[in-house]
């Protein structure tokens, strides 16, 4: 990147690579071929010019292209595009209450990136613009209505890829209702757009009244930059914490070396990994899943090299609504002829584990 404005997110955006022409700068480059560009039709492809900054070359193995270039075999599955049933959750208008305590706003259509892997790849189609004040109203009152709902996770599209003022519009709303106390941010501009964070922007996160927490999506350790860390110190530095989670996917990050690197990086930069999902079954992204139990060796091997810190839950996310899974290897390992209990170590042994207590007369 050389334009003196690429520090600027505006600029980012407006120069988004569209096409696989554009990367023919890169080495490596092949011409599409008619399947891709059937593919890049009916699911287009979108990148800022950071985010592709980030690829080593344009090579289909490259972790940054895989995951932005569009591949035949995302138009050859028959899976659903709304298998978790989030349209039939909707009581209203972009907001999907399928958990008793939180909810989920869709803010926008628009992201930084167009990932490959993505489970709202349907919203391409049909770009959402951001949400009318009528629309807030109605989402505002549900919620006033269901004081049960403490959470609103605030997702798209990209809801950072807004203008400060509708972001702010947003917040706004939700920090009104009184049984709200947290909201939850879900962006990957974190990789794809870290000029996103401007002091101004990081200012309105942190003082919108209630507690804001950011979920970011970096899926590989290529995607960790030193203007992201940057970013990540600016929302320190105005109380918003960062979380990440990601995403397992075939031929990108199913590796246990990629992943350690991943997560021991994200760590260093402060953000907490949080979630590992395997892959929902959404059309359009059946060629990056990896199956179940990929997903479970791989935990097994990260248990035995990163802490507890680095280390996310491994889970999925069951269709029609049915919630998050966490997927452990089960640890306990059966009875002692003693009937001490006995658990599985990192090697795969199991252990002894005296539960020895003493009766404490102050406590009944
Ligand atoms: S940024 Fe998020 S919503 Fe946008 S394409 Fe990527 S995964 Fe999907």
């Amino acid at each position: 990147m050389t334009s003196p404005d690429c520090n600027d997110w505006h600029w980012q955006l407006a120069h988004c690579i569209t096409s696989h022409e554009q990367l023919s700068h890169l080495p490596g480059y092949i011409s599409p071929t008619a399947e891709q560009l059937a593919c890049a039709r009916q699911y287009p492809m979108l990148a800022t010019p950071f985010y592709l900054s980030l690829a080593k070359s344009a090579a289909q193995d490259d972790p940054i292209i895989r995951q932005c270039l569009p591949q035949p075999a995302e138009c050859e599955d028959s899976a659903e595009k709304d298998p978790l049933g989030e349209r039939e959750a909707s009581p209203v208008p972009r907001l999907v209450h399928r958990y008793h305590d939180r909810a989920l706003f869709v803010t926008c259509g628009s992201c930084a990136v167009h990932c490959r892997h993505c489970m709202r790849k349907r919203v391409w189609e049909t770009p959402l613009p951001p949400p009318t004040d009528a629309e807030l109203v109605a989402c505002t009152d549900y919620l006033r209505r269901h004081p049960e709902v403490r959470e609103v996770l605030i997702s798209g599209g990209d809801p950072l890829t807004l203008e400060d003022d509708n972001i702010a519009r947003v917040l706004d709303a939700f920090a009104s209702v009184p049984t709200i106390e947290m909201l939850r941010i879900g962006s990957r501009t974190l990789v794809a757009l870290p000029q996103r964070y401007t002091d101004e922007l990081c200012r309105i996160l942190g003082n919108c009244g209630k507690t804001v927490w950011l979920a970011s999506h970096f899926n590989h350790p290529q995607e960790i930059s030193p203007e992201a860390e940057s970013a990540v110190l600016r929302l320190m530095r105005n109380g918003v914490a960062v979380v990440n989670q990601t995403v397992l996917l075939k031929g990108i990050n199913d590796d246990a070396d990629v992943l350690a690197k991943l997560f021991t990086g994200l760590l260093r930069i402060r953000i907490k990994p949080y979630y590992l999902f395997h892959g929902d079954p959404v059309h359009g992204t059946i060629c990056f899943r990896t199956g179940i139990d990929a997903g479970v060796k791989i935990m097994g091997q990260l248990r035995k090299r990163i802490s507890g810190m680095a280390l996310p839950a491994f889970a999925i996310d069951l269709p029609q609504g049915g919630g998050k899974v966490r997927i452990e290897p089960d640890s306990f390992a059966g009875l002692a002829p003693d009937n001490t209990r006995m658990y599985y170590d990192l090697e795969g042994c199991a252990v002894l584990y005296p539960e020895t207590t003493i009766a404490n007369p102050h406590i009944s």
